[in-house]
């Protein structure tokens, strides 16, 4: 496993539409497994593709409830994912973004989601996402699609220390 590097704002390709997943063949087996490689070690909670200059719709999620420590945290790897199901009632938090490192923005996301897409051998998954889950899936679909947090954050602001530095149960969750 490599650890790629991670493409900054304002790079172009986290501007582009990432492009469908049609191959799970070894090629994508090792992108996968870099992606989460680069994801620990930067650390972040979540990565998309595009976030290492490949663009495809495919991200990756590492994410423990903070109120439950015994549980280590959960990995997901979504390909093609899509939001089918996204609640009415929406929260106001701050996230960052390893791609726009030193910054922080509060955004407003739906507190539930239902994200539907493949895992990494090509079967179907089903995912039910609440509160800080359901934001970093919201985050990483953002980046498939060209979008970044900064677009629609209400307001952003420089920060000293960038937050993924801190423990990913802490602070705040950046993706
Ligand atoms: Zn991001």
């Amino acid at each position: 496993m490599t650890v790629r590097e991670i493409v900054t704002h304002p790079a172009p390709i986290l501007r582009r539409k990432a492009r469908k997943v049609t191959s799970f063949g070894p090629e994508l087996q090792t992108i996968i497994d870099d992606m989460i490689e680069t994801m620990r070690s930067a650390p972040g909670v979540g990565l998309a593709a595009p976030q290492v200059d490949i663009p495809l719709k495919l991200a990756v999620v590492e994410y423990g409830e903070d109120e439950d420590e015994e549980t280590p945290p959960r990995l997901y790897v979504l390909v093609n994912p899509e939001i089918t199901r996204k609640s009415e009632e929406k929260e106001v938090s701050t996230e960052g973004c390893l791609s726009i490192p030193g910054f922080v923005g509060d955004v407003e996301r739906s507190l539930e989601i239902t994200v539907k897409g493949y895992n990494r051998r090509g079967r179907p998954i089903k995912i039910n996402a609440q509160g800080w889950l359901a934001r970093i899936f919201q985050h990483e679909l953002d980046h498939l699609e060209g979008v970044l947090f900064i677009d629609h954050a209400e307001k952003v602001w420089k920060v000293d220390e960038a937050p993924y530095q801190a423990a990913p149960n802490q602070a705040i969750p950046a993706d």
